[in-house]
């Protein structure tokens, strides 16, 4: 998918009135660029730190605010205090999929309805090496896994798109439907959102099922 089509898709979205994805704020400067805040900053501080192009998302995305690397970009722990300006929708664009990146083509993939999925049962079996062991997770455990792991509130801003198994059967039964919903705010504020969509099991999701059957296992 070319750049030009996701910057194109991008301007739809923002025109459609959708101005939020995952914690970030989009402001529109009408024809002169666009501006990225935290959603939950109030932007008329003025002792936000200022970054002028789409490379400051990275340096934005890294650390939380306690400093603590961000292994997962789409846990809700992005950093407060910055203001991010960025002069054309191709630095948004990229400035967007530094922050969380191959979001915003799993979405125009989604709208498309060509966005494939994968059950989590699959993703577990097609492991190897260390983590071909994550297989062995029992339905129950992955349930109560992917509940904890996955949810909105502390967890992943993401929506869950695919399945338990091949025969269907909800992600988890501890999340609610919203979850699952890619018109839902997974923020709780209530926001028009580009949703930040996940396709299929991470693999941070993996390493935990790893970790909960090696645990299990005899010494
Ligand atoms: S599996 Fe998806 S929803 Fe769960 S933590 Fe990973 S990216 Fe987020």
């Amino acid at each position: 998918m070319s750049a030009s089509v996701q910057e194109t898709a991008l301007a739809n979205w923002l025109a459609a009135g959708l101005r939020c994805i995952g914690q970030i704020s989009i402001a529109d400067r009408s024809g002169e660029g666009f501006v990225l805040t935290h959603r939950d900053d109030d932007t008329s501080r003025n002792d936000l730190q200022h970054y002028g192009n789409a490379v400051g998302a990275s340096e934005i995305a890294r650390f939380d605010d306690a400093k603590n690397y961000r292994p997962l970009k789409t846990a809700p722990n992005l950093r407060h205090g910055w203001r991010l300006a960025l002069k054309d929708i191709a630095a948004l664009r990229i400035a967007l999929d530094l922050f969380y990146p191959g979001r915003l083509a799993a979405f125009l993939a989604w709208e498309e309805g060509a966005c494939a999925t994968t059950p989590l049962r699959a993703t577990l079996e097609r492991q190897t090496g260390m983590y071909r062991a994550s297989a062995k997770i029992s339905v129950d455990e992955a349930n109560a896994l992917v509940g904890n792991f996955c949810g909105s509130d502390g967890g992943c801003l993401r929506t869950i798109l695919w399945k338990r198994d091949e025969n269907g059967g909800v992600a988890s039964t501890r999340l609610p439907s919203e979850k699952c919903d890619p018109r839902h705010d997974q923020t709780g504020q209530g926001a028009a959102v580009i949703p930040l969509l996940c396709q299929e099991a991470c693999n941070l999701l993996v390493a935990e099922a790893r970790k909960i059957v090696r645990a299990a296992m005899p010494e």
